[in-house]
C-alpha cells in the first residue's frame, strides 16, 4: 500500500489566472534573482501587498498601481543580514520592523486613495488585510530550526497567500498550504507561471 500521508500537492486549492495577481508574482520572480544560490535550498521571492480599499465604483485594471494595490514589503531567500532567511519571513520581518510613523506614511501614500482609518492602524491591522505573494509554497519544515513560514504567516493572521507553485519534494515534504488553510488563511495558486517559479526555485542546482 502506498504512503497515504497527505501532502499539499493533494490539497484542493483555489486558483486564479487574474492578470493583477500574475503581475504581483512577476515582481516576486524578479526578487528571486537576488538570492544567493544554494545546493540545499530554494530561491524564492515574496511580497506583502495591501490591496486597494473596497470601492463603490468597480474599476478593474491589471496594473497593480492603477488598481490601487500598495507594495508593503519585499523579501527573498537568504536575504542579508540573515544567511538562513526565507523570502516570506524576511518580508515579514522588514514590515514588522517599520516604525509606526513610517508605516502610516506608507499607508497614506496608497493611490488613488488609502484605506479609511489607516492612519490609526497597527502593524497587525495591516497584516490582517494583507496579501502575501510568493513564488513557492510557504515552507512547513525548516532544517535550521527557525519557525517555518506557514506558521509565521498563520500566527500573524495575514488575509490571503498567493503561491506560484507548490513546493516540490526535493528536500522535505511540504505541508505549508495545508497548514495555512487549516489555520484559516486563504491560499490561492496563481496559474500561468509555474514553470518559471519552479526553475527559479531550483536555480543553481542543475
Ligand atoms: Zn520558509
Amino acid at each position: 500500500m502506498s504512503d497515504s500521508t497527505p501532502t499539499s500537492r493533494d490539497y484542493p486549492l483555489r486558483t486564479t489566472k487574474d492578470a493583477l495577481h500574475l503581475q504581483h508574482l512577476q515582481t516576486c520572480l524578479v526578487l528571486s534573482l537576488e538570492c544567493t544560490v544554494s545546493p540545499t535550498a530554494f530561491c524564492v521571492g515574496s511580497t506583502f501587498v495591501l490591496p486597494a480599499p473596497p470601492s463603490p465604483s468597480s474599476s478593474s485594471s491589471s496594473d497593480p498601481e492603477a488598481q490601487g494595490d500598495l507594495l508593503l514589503s519585499t523579501g527573498y531567500s537568504r536575504e542579508p543580514p540573515l544567511p538562513t532567511s526565507h523570502a516570506e519571513s524576511s518580508a515579514l520581518s522588514k514590515l514588522l520592523a517599520l516604525p509606526l510613523d513610517d508605516l502610516h506614511s506608507l499607508l497614506a501614500s496608497q493611490k488613488p486613495r488609502s484605506w479609511p482609518g489607516s492612519e490609526g492602524w497597527t502593524h497587525q491591522d495591516v497584516l490582517e488585510r494583507c496579501d502575501v505573494y510568493t513564488t513557492l509554497e510557504p515552507c512547513s519544515v525548516r532544517t535550521s530550526g527557525e519557525p517555518d513560514c506557514a506558521r509565521l504567516l498563520a500566527r500573524h493572521r495575514v488575509k490571503r497567500v498567493f503561491v506560484g507553485v507548490n513546493e516540490p519534494p526535493d528536500f522535505v515534504q511540504c505541508l505549508g498550504t495545508r497548514f495555512l488553510e487549516e489555520a484559516g488563511v486563504e491560499v490561492w495558486r496563481v496559474e500561468g507561471l509555474e514553470r518559471e517559479c519552479l526553475e527559479r526555485a531550483r536555480r543553481g542546482r542543475d
